[in-house]
């Protein structure tokens, strides 16, 4: 059953600003394990957030083709359910309301999403908070709160964009090890950014690394650790030698940064011109 595997191919993204343009992502090609967590890492700025806002179709590439099973991508759907590091709580509504909002939305009675509501708040481990608001719970319940939220309708696949991120340490920690467990018992196909190597590590089936700017793929690393998964395996000697492994590559990138000015080749004019392409078509549209 390959319904939720996503396949990226030749994967271009040019964003314009202020007149300038810029190559974003080039020729990103890589696939997404149905079933499998899978950790996109790379540096600050190499657009990772870009790559999940594509797969989730809220953004369409300059050039390239993203699937989902065989279907590509044409927008948001029910099948993807994201969730970004800014909460996406409704700080009026309480935790309950909250998680039951998008079913509500979407026309399912009120008694039924609230059972279902109800369900996840007891599987989320919120039993005593469905009532509270989110500024009166801890930034760990928001964040199970939020995860709530995009498991009530069922999605088959996860995209989370540094969920996790802002949280204190233990805190952090406590979430990694949630979501490890919640993903071992439904093994929904997860996409999962950070910039965090321990937690790439902690959660990843398989970790795709993410060269400077330009973007493309610069490593793709098999986690075999066992799972289920334990804080105590960071101690470990496979664990060690994946750590260097990821912070070399990582390090590489870093100092790309230092350096500036891209040499424009014959690529960059190609994509420059579909992204103005793109852009006449946008206006006429809309004339
Ligand atoms: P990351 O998540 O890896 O930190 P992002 O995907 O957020 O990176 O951003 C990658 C690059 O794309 C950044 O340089 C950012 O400024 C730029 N960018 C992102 N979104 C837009 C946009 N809508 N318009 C113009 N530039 C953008
Ligand atoms: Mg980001």
């Amino acid at each position: 059953m390959n319904i939720s595997k996503i396949k990226l191919q030749n994967v271009s993204k040019v964003y314009k600003q202020a007149d300038q343009f810029e190559i974003i992502l080039r020729n990103c090609s890589f696939e997404i394990k149905p079933g499998k967590l899978t950790v996109l890492i790379g540096p600050s700025g190499c657009g990772k957030s870009t790559l999940i806002k594509l797969i989730a179709g809220y953004e369409t590439p300059t050039m390239g083709s993203i699937q989902i099973g065989e279907k590509d991508i044409s927008g948001p759907g029910p099948d993807r359910a994201v969730v970004f590091q800014e909460t996406a709580l409704f700080p009026w509504m309480t935790l309950k309301d909250n998680i039951m909002f998008g079913p509500i939305q979407q026309g399912v009675s009120k008694s039924l999403a609230e059972k279902k509501s109800i369900e996840l708040i007891s599987k989320f481990g919120l039993n005593g908070f469905g009532d509270k608001f989110p500024h009166q719970v801890s930034g760990g319940m928001q964040r199970r709160a939020e995860l709530a939220r995009a498991f009530i309708n069922d999605p088959k696949i996860m995209l989370l964009d540094e969920p996790f991120r802002g949280l204190d340490h233990m805190t952090r920690g406590l979430m990694q090890e949630y979501y490890s467990s919640l993903f071992e018992e439904t093994h929904k196909t997860t996409l999962f950014v950070t910039s965090e190597v321990d937690e790439a590590i902690f959660l990843a089936d398989e970790i795709i690394v993410l060269s400077y700017k330009p973007t493309s793929l610069k490593a793709l690393i098999e986690v075999d650790l066992p799972r289920p998964r334990d804080f105590k395996m960071m101690t470990s000697l496979s664990y060690g030698k994946l750590k260097n492994k990821i912070i070399s590559l990582l390090y590489e990138e870093a100092l790309k940064g230092f350096s500036t000015g891209v040499s424009e080749s014959a690529e960059m004019k190609d994509l420059i011109e579909v992204s103005l392409l793109q852009e006449q078509l946008l206006e006429t549209k809309n004339d």
